[in-house]
């Protein structure tokens, strides 16, 4: 995700009494462990310590079969089905699912109907018999999934002016499909979404199929790759899809309004040659397909979606940002296929991995392509890491969200703050060790799960240096340590800030 940058300062998204009341709902939501039969129905989760409510203990989900139909308005919820495919790891008389916005109608197990509830953000199952450990179960939940947002929680479906599209990340992809919504348990996505005639519907992976029937049509799209819930992308709108060829017959498909597509194209074309210069940087592009999401809705922020990122269209039309500030963005979203995507966060105190290299990378570009010195970029940001820090923790241990706030964990710290750390292990260990463990990083752990000891572990083992004290006080000092090289740089104490 990166903040989209404004003149004016981003809208408010939340009221204060808003605030209040889902900061209650978050407290109550804490994790707890697995439940005797005769317990009530309570809400897990696996204990990430700035979502404790998210995910759930006892399985492990191998496939998720969505299907959403779309009434052809934004104001009516759709009817979906929701299949799951997942691997108990213990014996599970209840399973909990992370379902919290819409109407569940029924839930088989394993084809047999289910009893359900709800508790906290939770669905929980209770299957006529007890699920063994070590065994395959299919969870099927007829629901529906509301592009209307509740008043205390907003984000899943984002409403765009010609339809749909989707901005999970965090914590609100149970807002939308039932799920174990957490980046630690991938699974492959099979989407199928019914929609009216005149509508387009796009999702991440590549197409299998299109069926028309009578004025609806049905277009299925399948993932080659794992992917983690807070990446889906479903895509519904009065939309075009470009195509065209990226490296090595990469195919490469945007998805713009149809009244839009020339004026948008100058940017479109641009995707090949940053995806050459990415893999240039780490070795080849991780996934089956890759494109721009041009979404006609006021987001606030770009979003990495798996294969298909989401832009807001208002990026590239509106006068007023660089063109190479843009370019630099949309590397920032296509650097995060490798680094967030196909590499997930172990816990989201791993956030610093995704949006620290991403911004290495947007940065690195700047640098190569529009002659922005990446050390002047650093230099300012070591002038202001001490109160990013204060204000939001050290890189990889991040403070807990502004309650109601799902963004509000994107801070600087995890983003020019982290940025920062990765030019300080250049500085440490050499441009060569630095970019071999770069390659090694996205290759090691290419379609998995990693976390920030992984990364040390990774970063010792390549540089044959011992490197605990140095990643201690840049991913966890309170204060900035020195800057290899830069004996001078200084940064300013957060009381000597200006007020925000
Ligand atoms: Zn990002």
């Amino acid at each position: 995700m990166l903040l989209t940058p404004r003149t004016p300062a981003p809208r408010a998204r939340f009221t204060p009494s808003r605030r209040r009341k889902a900061g209650a709902l978050l407290a109550s939501a804490v994790s707890v462990c697995l439940l005797a039969a005769s317990a009530p129905a309570a809400p897990l989760g696996v204990g990430d310590r700035l979502f404790p409510h998210l995910g759930n203990p006892g399985y492990d989900v191998a496939a998720y079969d969505l299907s959403f139909t779309y009434p052809g308005t934004n104001s009516k919820p759709l009817q979906a089905v929701t299949t799951i495919d997942a691997w108990t790891t213990a014996s599970l008389d209840r399973v909990n699912l992370d379902f919290a916005h819409g109407k569940v109608d029924s839930v088989e197990v394993d084809g047999e109907p289910a009893t359900f509830t709800s508790a906290g953000e939770d669905l929980v199952v209770t299957p006529e018999d007890p699920l063994p450990e070590g065994s395959w179960m299919r969870v099927t939940v007829r629901h529906t999934s509301d592009p209307v947002s509740d008043e205390d929680r907003e984000g899943g479906w984002v409403r765009t002016a010609d339809g749909l599209a989707m901005a999970n990340q965090a914590d609100v992809a149970h807002l939308v499909f039932p799920c174990n919504d957490h980046p630690s348990d991938k699974a492959m996505f099979t989407i199928r979404v019914t929609a009216p005639k005149g509508y387009t519907a796009v999702a991440n992976g590549l197409p299998t199929g299109v069926d028309r029937a009578g004025r609806a049509t049905t277009w299925t799209y399948r993932t080659q790759h794992p992917m983690a819930t807070e990446l889906a992308q479903v895509s519904i709108g009065r939309s075009t899809v470009l195509r065209r060829s990226g490296p090595h017959g990469l195919p490469v498909r945007d998805v713009v309004p149809t009244k839009d597509r020339e004026r948008l194209e100058p940017w479109l074309k641009k995707t090949p040659d940053q995806i050459a210069w990415m893999e240039g940087k780490v070795g080849p592009y991780p996934f089956e397909t890759y494109g721009l999401l041009m979404a006609d809705a006021d987001t606030g922020f770009e979003l990495e979606t798996q294969t298909l990122s989401l832009f807001e269209k208002n990026l590239f039309t509106e006068p007023g940002y660089p063109e190479w500030h843009v370019d630099s963005i949309m590397v920032h979203e296509l650097a995060h296929q490798w680094f967030g995507n196909s590499v997930s966060p172990r816990t989201w105190s791993d956030l610093w991995l995704n949006e620290g290299h991403a911004t290495w990378y947007e940065a690195l570009y700047a640098e190569e392509k529009a002659e922005r010195p990446m050390e002047a970029r650093m230099k300012a940001a070591y002038g202001a890491s001490d109160r990013w820090r204060a204000a939001g923790g050290p890189p990889a241990a991040p403070k807990v969200p502004d309650p109601g706030q799902k963004i509000s964990i994107f801070r600087p710290n995890v983003y020019d703050g982290a940025a920062l750390a990765l030019y300080a292990l250049r500085q440490e260990i050499g441009r060569p060790a630095f970019e071999r463990l770069e390659r090694a990083w996205v290759t090691r752990h290419r379609d998995g799960v990693a976390s920030t000891a992984d990364f040390v572990g990774l970063a010792e083992e390549i540089s044959g240096r011992e490197l605990g004290g140095f990643f201690e006080g840049w991913l966890y000092g309170e204060k900035t340590p020195p800057m290899p090289g830069h004996p001078d740089w200084k940064s300013a104490a957060p009381q000597q800030a200006p007020a925000k």
